[in-house]
């Protein structure tokens, strides 16, 4: 097969908020900055986030960064790492300043100032109260902010490669990456994209599971990528369920519901949040809602007539506050739920939304692996930014709008650092012989097969297992079935057969390679839940109900090859306050 050969400075993989935010940094220092997306960049899942972006400017309430971070490491379960914490939260009031100065067209209040509503988990004064922390455009927050960034990176001249996607990483005998190997899905032809700066930023994963408030394309490709070039996924057992996804559809009505005023009740009409935290009630944060919706469930308080869901009632803020300041949720009430919501509750259960883990990186932003000594190592030429990434400053449980802040606060700091470091002085690393090897491999396994698996039938198979072994609530039976059931699914995807093997826009052979991203995702995923012998934050293992920061206050790194696992410290040590040490988490 022929291969085409390109060169840029940078090429960042992926085009929501956080990569370009990046390649906004990059191309307005005159940098030669390509950006790749499997779909039209403003279609990037970034575009449906709804509720807000947080930032503790303190325009409604009293607010510092110092209660964000508090919030923050509070949530993560004490997993995440303070320093990266400390860093985003101090970041964020002149980053979404930034984002305002753009023209970020956010909501406001009779005195000018951005209109900021309550979010689960974010409290003033360390845990007193809830804060209005959230800054919001109605509920299209992300299509504000990704309109806003594309518009930006078109005036700054960033070349973007629509449609095109990233098949594999270009790492050499050193262990530097050098670029991508893309497929252009119009043509199906091939091109090495070489780069001095490779910069992951493919988003989430959430398609590994059956019901996902995620977007189709939401595969883990960059996870898949990282994985089959030997870099390791970090803390990839944990993974939030949303409370609200509208009941048998998945798509999401945002916390923003409940920062409004909404309340979630059971099948006695009972507001049970009230029980399980009394101070910060239905605004505790999502892992604690989550548990509490599937307790009531299984205890017999569900609704409807299979008792599988409960209700989230917002009729009584009223419907002109609902069409102001939640006018979509109104329409995807009615459109996926039949009901109108200034009238009746929605029928809601907690569903799929976000991963905590990824690709290990620094607070530049930088790849880190396992070096020789067991410390950590950067990956020479590669940053992840975004959902794809784990810093970590989501540790265990992400809290409501603490991921449009991260977009934008790391993928600035990845192009400052780029931007900054010597690599770009130097000119392009030679290409190995075998650059484009392992890319056109898996292409070239796809056309030759003449029978074998369905497509469909392994993403399914692994979206049901997922679902089935490695939900809300966790034992080691389950785990450990889903461990065996996963490893016999990676070898039925050894075996796909693609049936069409025409190369203008064939969406199977886009499909097929998908599923070889998924499969590592999800290997990550339940190997390294079924290794970790505690709850925290949203593993919640029913064998080991307590939090073990004797043995487990640590990072999973789990790598492709033999699924080897590996730990890491959690960095406990801030970059300037003192430490917030693990307590017992109460709302
Ligand atoms: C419904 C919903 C609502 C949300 N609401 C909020 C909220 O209110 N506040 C908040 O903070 N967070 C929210 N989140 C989470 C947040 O929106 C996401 O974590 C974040 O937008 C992810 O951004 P990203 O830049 O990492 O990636 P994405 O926006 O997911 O973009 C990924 C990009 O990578 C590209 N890509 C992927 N694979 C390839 C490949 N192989 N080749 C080429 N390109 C590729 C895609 O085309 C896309 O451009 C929400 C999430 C969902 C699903």
């Amino acid at each position: 097969m022929q291969v085409n050969q390109r060169k840029f400075d940078v090429v960042i993989v992926g085009a929501g908020g956080s990569g370009m935010r990046c390649a906004l940094q990059l191309a307005r220092d005159g940098l030669d900055v390509a950006v790749l997306s499997k779909v039209f960049p403003t279609r990037s899942h970034t575009v449906a986030a709804q509720g807000g972006i947080s930032a503790s400017l303190g325009n409604m309430s009293e607010d510092s960064w110092y209660w964000h971070m508090f919030d923050t490491v509070k949530g993560s379960d004490y997993l995440g790492d303070q320093d990266a914490i400390e860093f985003m939260c101090r970041e964020a009031p002149s980053a979404v300043y930034e984002l305002e100065h753009m023209g970020m067209p956010f909501d406001r209040n009779p005195d000018g100032t951005i209109y900021q509503r309550p979010f689960g988990g974010h409290t003033a004064n360390l845990g007193e109260k809830p804060v209005q922390r959230a800054c919001a455009a109605a509920d299209r927050t992300g299509h504000a902010l990704l309109h806003t960034l594309y518009q930006q990176n078109v005036a700054a001249r960033t070349h973007f490669f629509v449609e095109w996607m990233a098949l594999d990483l270009i790492r050499d005998a050193e262990g530097d990456v050098l670029g991508v190997v893309a497929m252009e899905m119009e043509t199906g032809e091939v091109t090495i994209l070489e780069a001095k700066a490779t910069v992951l930023a493919t988003g989430g994963a959430g398609r590994i599971f059956a019901a996902s408030t995620n977007a189709y394309i939401n595969t883990g490709d960059g996870l898949g990528m990282a994985a089959r070039a030997g870099i390791p996924l970090q803390d990839m057992e944990f993974w939030q369920f949303h409370p609200t996804g509208v009941a048998g559809a998945g798509v999401l009505i945002t916390e923003g519901v409940r920062g409004e005023g909404g309340i979630l009740l059971n099948a006695n009409g009972e507001r049970f949040m009230e029980r399980y935290a009394p101070t910060l009630k239905d605004l505790a944060p999502r892992d604690f809602v989550s548990r509490s919706m599937d307790q009531e469930i299984k205890e017999g308080r569900g609704c409807g007539p299979h008792k599988d869901h409960v209700l989230l009632k917002l009729d009584h803020l009223g419907a002109e506050t609902i069409h102001k300041r939640l006018p979509s949720i109104a329409e995807i009430a009615q459109k996926f739920a039949n009901v109108d919501c200034t009238k009746e509750p929605i029928p809601v259960v907690p569903t799929i939304h976000y991963q905590m883990g990824g690709i290990p990186a620094n607070i530049h932003s930088q790849v880190l692996t396992v070096g020789a000594d067991g410390g950590d190592q950067v990956v020479g030429g590669l940053y992840a930014i975004g959902e794809c990434s784990c810093v970590s400053v989501h540790g265990a449980n992400r809290l409501g709008t603490n991921s449009l802040l991260d977009l934008v606060v790391f993928g600035r700091a990845a192009g400052r650092h780029i931007a900054s470091s010597d690599l770009l002085k130097r000119s392009h690393k030679p290409l190995p012989a075998d650059a484009a090897d392992l890319a056109l491999a898996r292409l070239a396994r796809l056309d030759a097969s003449k029978s074998g698996e369905s497509i469909q039938d392994v993403a399914n198979a692994i979206r049901t297992t997922m679902q089935t072994h490695c939900g809300v609530f966790r034992t080691s039976e389950l785990l450990r079935a889903g461990v065996d059931a996963i490893a016999q699914i990676e070898q039925r995807v050894q075996h796909i057969h693609l049936k069409d093997k025409s190369t203008v826009f064939n969406t199977a052979r886009v499909e097929a390679l998908e599923v070889e991203n998924l499969i590592e995702t999800a290997r990550a995923t339940i190997i390294s839940a079924e290794a970790r012998q505690e709850s925290r934050g949203a593993h919640s293992h029913r064998d080991h109900p307590d939090r073990d920061d004797v043995n487990w206050l640590k990072h999973s790194l789990w790598f492709s090859e033999d699924n080897r696992l590996a730990y890491r410290p959690v960095q406990m040590k801030p970059l300037s306050v003192d430490t917030f040490k693990p307590k017992a988490r109460t709302f």
